[in-house]
């Protein structure tokens, strides 16, 4: 039962790092939300190519859940939704939630190159995290893990894989 308890509380805490606009359900608004918010803080345009990479991953990130969440079609994945769908039908493979997320991921990690030597230092991930709400300990925490070869770079598939890992499975 406590088990079970935890779940819960991370579920709520799933569904809330995906609901930005904090109006309790998940829709399309949420994802253009945090590509606005991301663009912002990094100074990108909106329709520069990262500005345009962004939002299309967020837009497809959006159609994926909600393709998979969505179960009676009215563009909005609720709580019930969220738990019923996407997390049962996905906790056993994060994979294909990582998936349906890589475009974005990517994009984020475009936008968050701002040396713009092709890659993400840990720095522009952790300033990333925070802005889409992730508190600073675990945004830094999360950054320097990514960093895997310890090269002061973010490792695109392991920044995937570990999104994937997060949402859709009963870890911490
Ligand atoms: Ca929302
Ligand atoms: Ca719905």
């Amino acid at each position: 039962m406590e088990e079970e308890d935890l779940y819960q509380r991370r579920i709520a805490s799933r569904f809330a790092a995906f609901d930005q606009d904090g109006n309790g359900y998940i829709s399309r608004e949420d994802f253009t939300t945090a590509a606005t918010r991301l663009l912002d803080e990094f100074g990108t345009p909106f329709r520069s190519d990262k500005g345009q990479a962004l939002s299309g991953g967020a837009e497809a990130f959006w159609q994926g859940l909600a393709g998979i969440a969505d179960v009676d079609g009215d563009q909005r994945v609720t709580r019930g939704e969220f738990v019923g769908g996407a997390v049962k039908r996905l906790r056993d493979s994060p994979d294909r939630f990582a998936e349906i997320a890589r475009p974005f991921v990517r994009a984020v990690l475009a936008v968050a190159d701002v040396d713009g030597d092709g890659q993400a230092e840990p720095a522009g991930l952790e300033r990333a995290l925070r802005v889409l709400g992730v508190d600073s300990h675990t945004a830094a925490l999360v950054a320097e893990s990514l960093d895997v070869e310890r090269s002061g770079r973010i490792d695109e598939e392991e920044a995937v894989s570990a999104f994937g890992r997060y949402f859709m499975t009963s870890e911490s």
